[in-house]
């Protein structure tokens, strides 16, 4: 959904709940959960969140987003398969879970590669010998530290654009490290 779709979602919300109200930090978080998501559909679940035995409540971000496909899973979902868009390996459509699992593995492949290269990052010394064998749990686990070590890098090195400090941000957890400048 775009912005101007967003403003009025939380209009109609408002017109149901009158105490209402996104700051404006809940505003950007709400909208980085929703944006991927057909407006529709997320009207959809606040319809059915009207009805609901919750309905007294105001709904949250996540029963927003709850059950619901991104216009790229319905085009695939539609299409009976898809592959990863990283390494090309093929996922049939009741495979969606290992489809994203996938995804999510090369993508932090991906990055890592890119970026022990540009930092000069030893992968084996911060992640472990194995990371192409592991699970994508404890890949992730592995990943905090790799993103840990970019950001110290980051502070002697200042390699990163604009942008790319932005992403970091984004991907480092809240309050796991602290980030300066
Ligand atoms: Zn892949």
């Amino acid at each position: 959904m775009t912005i101007k779709e967003f403003k009025q979602l939380t209009e109609e919300i408002s017109s149901h709940y009158l105490n209402f109200k996104l700051e404006e930090y809940q505003k950007k978080y709400w909208y980085d959960g929703l944006k991927k998501y057909d407006l529709e559909d997320v009207r959809d679940n606040f319809k059915l969140h009207l009805k609901g035995e919750f309905s007294y409540k105001e709904p949250t971000l996540n029963w927003l987003v709850h059950h619901l496909r991104t216009p790229e899973q319905k085009e695939l979902a539609k299409k009976g398969w898809t592959n990863c868009r990283k390494c090309g390996q093929e996922f049939s459509v009741d495979e969606l879970d290992k489809w994203e699992r996938c995804e999510r593995k090369c993508s932090i492949y991906n990055y890592i590669e890119r970026k022990s290269q540009q930092f000069g990052i030893n992968i084996a010394e911060i992640m472990g010998e194995d990371i192409y064998k592991i699970g994508l749990g404890e890949l992730d686990k592995r990943y905090d530290r790799f993103l840990l070590e970019v950001v110290r890098q980051e502070q002697k090195q200042q390699k990163l654009t604009q942008d790319e400090k932005e992403a970091l941000r984004n991907m480092i957890k809240k309050g796991v490290i602290n980030w300066q400048n």
